[in-house]
């Protein structure tokens, strides 16, 4: 079997998965396919909408890992699905059946996936997450415990808030500065304001690491521009769901 081939026969069993704010259960202004336990939405909707989602996808609600995002830049190696919710913002599994999923409404979520070496992994990037590059930490772990080599690595940022809507204030101005200069390029003067573009910011970092541009592939929309579609904390003003993407390996 020559390389094209096997590369080609391990990306079909490497499944990603997208959802947007319909078709759920939840009631507003968590309406409707709330996946968020954390937001005070009623509890038996959520459950209903993860349940609903195992069954879109033939898996069960046991092998999925939701993590606590907690903002930072920490990796979490999952070996098994066993219902521990671990504190971090980005997972990293070689073990198939393991669903590993991100959560979102405005941050960045990021899926990695090396179809050679069988690993997959979620990051959750809203502005700290970003500044403090948690897409490195996420390649060094894949580097570090598999032996992934970052040519291998398809990445997949998913919809997030857009340059067009994500106003920033000098606490993320002067992270950037401080923090990762590297960025700086993705801080947009717009006459008075300043606006940062996650999607640039997450892309120069990944680029930075080694990852060629056409190994990225990028979702457009701004979820604040099109709230209909996708959960937006900011068009919501913070009373909000939260909307989904995971990987696993089949
Ligand atoms: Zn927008």
């Amino acid at each position: 079997m020559n390389s094209t081939t096997q590369s080609a026969h391990h990306e079909s069993n490497i499944h990603i998965l997208l959802t947007n704010r319909n078709g759920g259960f939840s009631q507003a202004p968590y309406h409707s396919m709330n996946l968020g336990t954390h937001v005070n939405d009623h509890l038996p909707h959520v459950l209903s909408n993860r349940q609903a989602l195992a069954n879109r996808y033939g898996l069960r609600v046991e092998q999925f890992v939701y993590m606590n995002q907690v903002h930072g830049n920490s990796v979490a190696v999952i070996e098994k699905a066993d219902g521990t919710i671990p504190q971090c913002d980005a997972m990293v599994t070689q073990t198939p059946g393991v669903v590993l999923m991100v959560l979102v409404a405005d941050c960045v979520p990021i899926v990695l996936s090396d179809p050679s070496r069988q690993v997959v992994a979620v990051a959750h990037a809203g502005w700290r997450g970003t500044v403090s590059k948690i897409t490195a930490n996420v390649l060094n772990v894949m580097n570090d415990m598999y032996g992934c080599q970052s040519q291998d690595i398809q990445i997949t940022i998913g919809p997030a808030i857009g340059r067009c809507c994500y106003q920033v204030g000098h606490e993320v101005i002067e992270s950037v500065h401080q923090n990762c200069p590297e960025v700086i390029s993705a801080l947009i003067p717009q006459g008075d304001a300043t606006h940062f573009d996650l999607h640039a910011a997450n892309r120069q970092i990944l680029i930075e690491n080694g990852i060629n541009p056409n190994q990225i592939h990028q979702h457009q929309q701004c979820v604040c521009c099109h709230s209909e579609q996708w959960f937006s904390y900011r068009a919501s003003r913070g009373r909000t769901g939260r909307f989904g993407m995971g990987v696993w390996i089949q």
